[in-house]
């Protein structure tokens, strides 16, 4: 936490805002549209992948439709497509950003207009490990096709390409401030859209789809997935020290890319423009003999946690009957790659007993 956290949450208790409205909300709405900026209006949600699931929705996904998805991602990116009865169509990452191959992508939706005489109707791009995805050459694509973009940003708040932040690239960004995420209310998360319209389509929706009426009346089917205003207190709080961790965050990366053998590991670069706020340090193991699963157990031992780079969807058991276009990359990423610590609240002396650990492994 930051600090003035249990402030905003005293006012919520206070004021008795004990709800899923209240001052919290609009204050920690107004906080993310005033952080990303591009006139963007936010609705903040219960989660990120409930912002995932109404972008689909108010991109007009329905039961049966195709969306494209990065297959290198975490599940909540594209659980929310097997929610509407659609079919979730991976692609692959190219090497520069470890994100979605605009190559790829574009060789999708000409196999599947030519299999299925339809286009697409959606694509979920990820920024993963907060990096941005090749956002203009991907959306460039997309709009030649009239695929609604749908940005999954939930790993990148505070990452950007030149000064245009994450999450407000195609025509709904969503976020996530889950408790493992750079900031987090616990549990949360935020649609954002410079339609302002369909903020407010979405605020419906996550308020059971309740028309205007002195009585419940309901004219379409809708979710329980606003954000609490206690948690939104969180959340105030945290925009105050969001600049903060993306510096630590990013020191830690510096502190890991500095001392660690770059013969034996190597790192994401930042293409030119691009400013990751290195949500997760990765690094991927090229020393012969040397593989990811010996240094986790090594660390294990010590009780240091890492983590292997996530599984690529196509290859998990219950997305791999889906159509894929892939290239062996997330692949290889998955077999040689490994999640470092890069907990913010980690101090000098335990960074520097990680990297010790690290360099007596060989890397
Ligand atoms: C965390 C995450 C999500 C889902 O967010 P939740 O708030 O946990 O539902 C979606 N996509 C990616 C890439 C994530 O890392």
């Amino acid at each position: 936490m930051g600090g003035s956290e249990k402030k905003y949450v005293q006012e919520a208790f206070d004021s008795n805002w004990i709800a899923p409205i209240g001052p919290n909300i609009q204050g920690f709405e107004h906080d993310l549209e005033n952080f990303l900026g591009q006139q963007v209006s936010v609705a903040t949600l219960s989660s990120g992948t409930a912002a995932i699931h109404l972008a689909l929705i108010l991109s007009g996904v329905k039961y049966g439709d195709e969306v494209l998805c990065s297959s290198f991602t975490f599940s909540g990116s594209c659980n929310p497509i097997v929610y509407l009865g659609a079919i979730p169509v991976f692609v692959d990452s190219e090497k520069d950003t470890w994100n979605m191959d605009p190559v790829l992508l574009e060789e999708a939706i000409e196999d599947r207009i030519k299999r299925t005489g339809k286009r697409p109707k959606a694509l979920v791009l990820v920024d993963l490990y907060g990096m941005p995805a090749k956002l203009d050459l991907l959306i460039e694509i997309a709009r030649k096709y009239e695929i609604p973009v749908i940005e999954d940003a939930a790993e990148a708040l505070g990452s950007r390409i030149g000064d245009r932040f994450c999450g407000t690239y195609g025509d709904f960004g969503i976020l996530s401030f889950n408790g493992n995420k750079i900031i987090t209310t616990s549990g949360g998360g935020a649609l954002v859209s410079k339609s302002e319209k369909m903020i407010e389509k979405a605020r419906f929706l996550a308020t059971q789809a309740r028309d205007s009426a002195p009585h419940y009346e309901h004219s379409e089917i809708g979710y329980n997935y606003r954000l609490s205003n206690v948690c939104a207190g969180i959340g105030r709080g945290q925009m105050e020290v969001i600049k903060n961790r993306v510096s630590k965050k990013r020191s830690i990366f510096q502190a890991y890319f500095d001392r660690l053998d770059p013969q034996a590991v190597e790192f994401l670069a930042e293409p030119t423009g691009f400013f990751s706020n290195r949500w997760l340090t990765t690094i991927l193991i090229k020393k012969d003999g040397i593989f990811p699963e010996m240094v986790r157990s090594e660390l294990e031992k010590r009780n240091i946690e890492t983590r292997p780079l996530w599984k690529p969807m196509h290859l998990q058991p219950v997305f791999s009957r889906y159509p894929s276009f892939t290239s062996g990359l997330s692949e290889a990423l998955f077999a040689k790659g490994l999640c470092l610590p890069s907990g913010t609240s980690m101090n000098e002396a335990e960074l520097d007993l990680v990297i010790g650990e690290l360099v007596r492994l060989g890397l």
